[in-house]
Order: structure tokens, then C-alpha cells, then sequence
């Protein structure tokens, strides 16, 4: 069995989805500096890097991340190899790609190699879900889907129909996934939100890892 962390690391350096908080990490309390222990603050937004997005981040009164489902969390699913020049998942994507019934789907774009860089720069072209993909997804059953940039939505949508679509419907998101090292297959989806009170319930970081089935 191969484990595959699918997470990125969050520092003040990684790219920022524009208009999002920036990443503060400060050393609290000091060794070096006589304190007792060493303790670190951390301040950052709720979408920031390998992230989860709940119903309420989009639609009034939906649902927070604390009432996610773990069962969906959790389980099998589906890397989907996306070609290299696809800027657009579309829906004819999802009908060729997405086997039927499939509750969880991760889509490996080309966004992933935008990992490869160290710079912090945020790309706006990053390749994203359509609303028309988004509406197959949700015929097709799935209840959880996930990218590899920090949104599942065209840069700059005014309507945010995307999101709309799947959250509406109970689909989960999970959006800043690292698929570099992963293989388009079948895998276990282990994706644990950080489980944090008060805000708006928006969304949480979280740790993914895929497990191979072996
Ligand atoms: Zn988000």
C-alpha cells in the first residue's frame, strides 16, 4: 500500500487566491529566546492551500463545514487525468472520464505542475470546472469533487455558477490538491477539514492523502 500526500504545504510563500488573507506564521514563544517551549502562531483564510469548501461559502444559509459528512470524506475515488491543453472541463469531459455513479472524482490538470514553482505567483489560468460539468457531475451521483488549484471556478466568474451547482447540491469541493505524483486511478480518499468553530463555516484547510487499494 502506497500513501500519497496530496496536500500543500501552507507558508506566508504560497500562491494566493487574489483577495484572500495571506499566510502569517510567527514565532510565539521562543526556545532560543528563554521561553519554555516553542510556540507558533498561525494566521491565515479558510481557502488557503489544500482546502475544503463547505455549502455555506456560497449559498446563504448552507450548510458549515462542522456538518460535512464524514462518510463522504472518506472512500474511494477516482483520479481523473485531465489532457494538458484542457482549460475547460467541460461536460462532454465528464461523460467520456467520469465512470457512472462515481462518488468521488479528482480532477489532475495541468494546474498541478504549477506546484513545480517556489515563486508564490498566482495563475489565472488555471483550468476549471464549467457549470455544465458541474450539472453532469451532479446527474452523474458524485458527491465530492476535487482540483488541483486553488478554485473550481473560471478566474474572475461574476456568477460563480460552479460552485453554486455543486455546493447547492451537497457536493463537496476540495480545491488546492497536489496530483503531481499520483496516477490517474482508483484510489482511498482520506480528507480530514480542520474542525473550526465560529466564522462563517465557510471552509477549512485540511490534510489529503489518497491510498493506493493494494
Ligand atoms: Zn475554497
Amino acid at each position: 500500500m502506497r500513501i500519497y500526500d496530496v496536500s500543500v504545504p501552507i507558508s506566508a510563500r504560497m500562491p494566493m487566491y487574489p483577495g484572500d488573507p495571506g499566510v502569517d506564521i510567527r514565532q510565539w514563544l521562543s526556545l532560543e529566546k528563554g521561553d519554555p517551549a516553542n510556540v507558533t502562531a498561525i494566521y491565515f483564510g479558510a481557502h488557503t492551500g489544500t482546502h475544503v469548501d463547505a455549502p455555506a461559502h456560497f449559498i446563504q444559509g448552507g450548510g458549515k463545514l462542522d456538518s460535512l459528512n464524514l462518510n463522504i470524506l472518506l472512500g474511494q475515488a477516482y483520479v481523473i487525468e485531465i489532457p494538458a491543453d484542457v482549460i475547460e472541463i467541460t461536460g462532454s469531459h465528464i461523460d467520456t472520464n467520469c465512470p457512472n455513479g462515481a462518488k468521488r472524482i479528482l480532477f489532475k490538470t495541468r494546474n498541478s505542475a504549477f506546484w513545480n514553482e517556489q515563486t508564490g505567483q498566482f495563475h489565472t489560468d488555471y483550468t476549471y470546472i464549467s457549470q455544465q460539468a458541474a450539472q453532469r457531475l451532479v446527474a452523474n451521483g458524485t458527491q465530492l469533487v476535487g482540483i488541483d488549484y486553488l478554485s473550481v471556478e473560471q478566474f474572475q466568474s461574476k456568477r460563480f455558477a460552479t460552485h453554486e451547482t455543486l455546493l447547492a447540491n451537497g457536493v463537496v469541493i476540495i480545491e488546492g490538491l497536489d496530483l503531481r505524483q499520483v496516477q490517474a486511478g482508483v484510489y482511498e480518499l482520506i480528507c480530514l477539514p480542520l474542525k473550526i468553530a465560529e466564522g462563517s463555516g465557510d471552509g477549512a484547510p485540511a490534510r489529503v492523502v489518497l491510498r493506493t487499494l493494494d
